[in-house]
């Protein structure tokens, strides 16, 4: 048989919008021992990983718990269950993601309308309000941090729009989940899908979610509707189905969650391990704090890119903190210099999807690796990698203006 390695990766830099760098901490802690899934030392475990994921929510609702899965299967989780065959989903879609909760929500039987705007815009004030007004939706899903095209979306206002129709209103925050603030009762979203490997530093393998009550609502609904149970105030309406999907049945999942403990899936200990001290630091670091860490970051890395002279992708009025889509200069192959930049320097960068493909590099400044050092290696790297690209570019500039970022940060501190 063939010998194999032992494993060893390299040591990146990684200023991807996901999977990013990880504290030492979160990576130990996932080396301890298993505990029993009935263990009150694990329960103890869950029922602090809830807490966690409430106040990183922003949310005093009951249901916060992580799915055991990538991201996607906190976004699939949440739809399967919330979504009836038959029933009407706006998708309000700006990027990639948008088209992966439109294909969701199909697969789930939803009847599904979409509205569109062009990649590197959100919609303005009142655009996805007019569409809920025309379209009735039962349920609206939307992306909070478009990591493809590096826009975030105001929600407040869909949120009002939302309970003002009496719809639900599903959004995807994997991306900026950790990063930049997120207030679930407070902008009315009745269920929020996080990530682990972006901004909370994590890594991927769970989806922290929040759900409120009147979500819940509908998934009791279709757990009656199962038991061959209908609530005779529901009788006129008779169409409801069950939820189809064993694995991401919320209603059975809050179930487990809950002090009833009901056994469904095995929790994934050592994952559950490395969120639950994943959240700790988060929360040890403040929410407010990382969030302006994250911005400070943004302003020096954006001014370096700015001084080389390259120009960014996207309207600047929308900007998620951290992700920065850069336009590759004319006759520069992007793909060669992000080689170089892992090769030579041991950074990754990320290429995009779709109609940007070949035109924009993303760039990830996501928690543990949305720092000075990250920053100040990447941009001494690309103007290296641009020069011997054959683009002249003021060189030394880049990095001086990201100095010149981080001085006065501390000019305005002392
Ligand atoms: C990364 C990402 C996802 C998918 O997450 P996985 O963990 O890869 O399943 C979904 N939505 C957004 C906005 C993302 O950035």
């Amino acid at each position: 048989m063939k010998r194999y390695r032992e494993l060893s990766p390299s040591l990146r830099t990684i200023m991807t919008p996901g999977p990013v760098e990880v504290d030492p901490r979160v990576l130990r802690a996932m080396s301890l021992p298993i505990l029993g899934q009935f263990d009150p030392e694990f329960t103890d475990i869950m029922n602090d990983t809830m807490d966690m994921i409430r106040a990183l929510f922003q949310t005093d609702n009951r249901w916060a718990y992580p799915i055991d899965g990538t991201s996607r299967s906190g976004i699939e989780a949440v739809l399967t269950s919330l979504i009836e065959p038959g029933d009407r989903v706006l998708v309000p879609i700006y990027g990639r993601f948008g088209h992966l909760l439109v294909e969701i929500a199909q697969r789930c039987g939803a009847q599904v309308s979409t509205l569109e705007q062009e990649w590197g815009q959100v919609f303005a004030r009142g655009q996805v309000a007019e569409a809920i007004l025309r379209e009735r939706p039962d349920l609206v899903a939307i992306v909070h941090g478009e990591t493809s095209t590096g826009c975030l979306q105001p929600l407040e206002e869909i949120g009002k729009a939302c309970r003002a129709s009496d719809a639900l209103l599903v959004v995807d925050a994997v991306a900026t989940v950790g990063g930049t603030r997120i207030a679930a009762d407070e902008w009315m979203l009745d269920a929020v899908i996080g990530g682990t490997q972006k901004c909370l530093s994590i890594p991927a393998g769970m989806a922290p979610i929040t759900y409120n009550e009147r979500a819940e609502a509908k998934l009791l609904r279709r757990k009656r509707i199962e038991r061959g149970l209908r609530d005779p105030k529901q009788e006129a309406d008779s169409g409801g189905r069950p939820i189809q999907s064993n694995y991401f049945d919320l209603s059975q999942l809050q179930d487990y969650w809950s002090p009833a403990r009901l056994n469904h899936h095995t929790e994934a200990t050592s994952m559950l391990y490395a969120l639950r001290e994943g959240l700790r630091f988060v929360l040890e670091e403040g929410l407010e704090p990382r969030f302006a860490r994250h911005l400070e970051h943004e302003a020096a890395l954006v001014a370096g890119l700015r001084a080389m002279g390259l120009t960014l992708f996207g309207d600047p009025d929308c900007k998620m903190p951290m992700v920065t889509c850069v336009n590759i200069p004319d006759q520069v192959d992007g793909e060669s210099v992000r080689s170089m930049l892992l090769h030579e320097f041991g950074i990754e960068i990320a290429s995009s999807f779709g109609s940007l493909k070949g035109r924009i590099w993303r760039i990830g400044t996501m928690g543990f690796s949305c720092n000075k050092k990250n920053v100040l290696h990447l941009l001494g790297a690309l103007d290296a990698a641009l020069l011997r690209h054959g683009v002249s570019i003021p060189t030394g500039a880049a990095v001086q203006a990201a100095l010149d970022v981080y001085d006065s940060k501390v000019d305005a501190q002392g």
